[in-house]
């Protein structure tokens, strides 16, 4: 009894024993198994939701920049297909991927955009004197209808209308003859161009390229002796207008800038016949070639590229050189002329063959010559 009483004692102490290490042992298996599983499950996951968010981001990051790459293969591809072989038709489907590029474009250019417009100037300074352009269409409201030659041409503007009294009374007119300059240690204009969409006219006196007249129209500014200059508009003339030392070039360009106090300053640039430009034929693909039409342009022109690349320039106070032949107007002519082929001559000339005005008695002033570059 007593072995039997011992051993139903040791029973139940043993079995007690035997639950205790097992509710022990359940208990360090399931705190083992808690410990474990946080060591080797959540980490995993973490790490591996940190990587898909990582893959996200990078597939992110880089379908943006591919967006970007396209935009800018896209700009290229357009660059490239504005060569002259371009036939006409292809130009529709350029279009629609060229609108695409330019929105995308435009979005990442945005923030540096300069638009402190010269809202007023706009206007007022249309052109370097076109100022009939636009009012044309409105009979009776404009200036004086003007040529350049014949009853209405320069040797009579300054009769036309008494607003064009500096024609003939003025004392700084443009164009001049550059010769006997004063060659200085100038510093160069500061070229801030961007690529813009165009609006090319045929305004009956030239064919000019505007600016700010669609939504991703503003071409930059460019900044001579420390005052700002927006780019409203270029056009060109043929022959050109300056000339240096007595010899005429084939064309001139002139690109119009306004200050924000509606000074005037205009780069021209003077062209020879030589090597075919591929950056002006975007514009010669278009320029409409009867007076009164304007075309939007489909693709994003870059001035820049038009500029020689050598920048010094003549500079000299002058005026608009067509009617109303204001002064007041900076001038800076590029001492290097740019080169567009004859045959791109040639199509302006079929449109304009003679939009130049004569050089102008230089009257006391003095022509300033930059001699160095980079300064
Ligand atoms: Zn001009």
């Amino acid at each position: 009894m007593t072995v039997f009483s011992r051993d139903k004692s040791f029973s139940r102490r043993g079995m007690g024993t035997i639950v205790f290490m097992i509710v022990i042992a359940a208990v360090l298996i399931a705190a083992t198994g808690c410990s474990s599983g946080s060591d080797e499950s959540e980490p995993p996951l973490t790490r591996e939701s940190r990587s898909r968010t990582t893959e996200t981001d990078h597939s992110a990051t880089a379908s943006t920049s591919s967006g970007h790459d396209a935009a800018l293969a896209t700009d290229q591809a357009l660059a490239a297909s504005t060569g002259h072989d371009e036939p006409a038709q292809s130009d529709h489907s350029a279009a629609a991927d060229s609108d695409q590029a330019i929105t995308i474009s435009l979005t990442t250019t945005s923030s540096d955009s300069s638009d402190h417009a010269v809202e007023s100037s706009h206007d007022v300074a249309a052109d370097d004197g076109d100022s009939d352009h636009g009012s044309t269409e409105e009979a009776g409201s404009g200036p004086a209808h003007w040529e350049y030659t014949g009853g209405v041409g320069q040797n009579y503007w300054g009769l036309l209308e008494d607003d064009f009294n500096s024609c003939v009374d003025g004392s700084a007119q443009s164009p001049i003859d550059i010769r006997d300059t004063l060659v200085s240690d100038l510093q160069d204009i500061s070229f801030h161009y961007k690529p813009a969409t165009l609006v090319v006219s045929n305004n009956g006196h030239t064919i000019q390229a505007s600016y700010g007249k669609t939504d991703h129209g503003h071409g930059g500014y460019m900044i001579v002796d420390g005052q700002e200059f927006e780019l409203l508009q270029f056009h060109f003339h043929r022959p050109s207008e300056h000339t240096v030392n007595g010899h005429q070039a084939a064309m001139e360009m002139h690109l119009v800038h306004a200050a924000a106090d509606g000074t005037l300053a205009v780069v021209g640039v003077l062209i020879e016949p030589g090597a075919f430009n591929s950056s002006l034929e975007p514009i010669w693909d278009v320029m409409p070639h009867t007076a009164g039409d304007e075309v939007v342009m489909e693709t994003v022109v870059d001035v820049y590229e038009l500029l020689p690349q050598d920048r010094r320039t003549y500079r000299y106070p002058g005026s608009l050189t067509t009617p109303p032949c204001s002064e007041g107007v900076k001038w800076n002519l590029m001492k290097t002329p740019i080169s567009v082929s004859s045959g791109q001559v040639d199509a302006f000339k079929d449109l304009y063959f003679f939009n130049a005005r004569y050089t102008q008695p230089l009257n006391g002033r003095v022509i300033l010559e930059d001699a160095t570059v980079g300064k």
